[in-house]
């Protein structure tokens, strides 16, 4: 189906426009930025007085506000430049960096956790079920 847009992937140097000008907005949203990133922004919500420094500051639009509040940072597009954590308070900071390894280390224990005990829970589903079927489950 021809949609009227060109893959970037198929566009020759013609295509491309003259030192390389952005001429239509939002285009950010299409590219996951976030993959860039070496360190993560932890954002801890029990320490936050949400001044929304951090959202007036963060060049990527990344920190994410509901209501007046922090709700939490869009990781697919933070670059993990740092500027939230170094301009949330130095009295609360409320926004710390950490090594991106580090903090995909810790999600994958989380996972983990979060599986093994899915997997506890759904065995022990099971064994009521068989309970009240009249089985013999001990
Ligand atoms: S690290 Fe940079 S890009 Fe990421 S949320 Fe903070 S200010 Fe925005
Ligand atoms: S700068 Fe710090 S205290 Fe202020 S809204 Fe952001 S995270 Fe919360």
């Amino acid at each position: 189906m021809n949609t009227g847009e060109k893959d970037w992937d198929k566009k020759g140097w013609k295509d491309v426009p003259i030192a390389g000008l952005i001429t239509e907005p939002g285009t950010a949203r299409r590219y996951k930025t976030g993959e860039w990133r070496t360190h993560r922004p932890v954002w801890d919500p029990e320490k936050c007085i949400n001044c929304l420094l951090c959202w007036i500051y963060c060049p990527d639009s990344a920190i994410q506000v509901k209501d007046g509040k922090v709700v939490g940072i869009d990781l697919e597009h933070c670059k993990g430049c740092g500027i939230c954590a170094h301009e949330c308070p130095s009295k609360v900071r409320a926004i710390n960096m950490v090594l991106e390894s580090e903090a995909e280390a810790e999600d994958g224990e989380k996972v983990k956790e979060e599986t093994m005990r899915e997997g506890e829970e759904g065995e022990k589903e099971r064994k009521e079920e068989r309970k009240g079927e009249g089985g013999n489950e001990k």
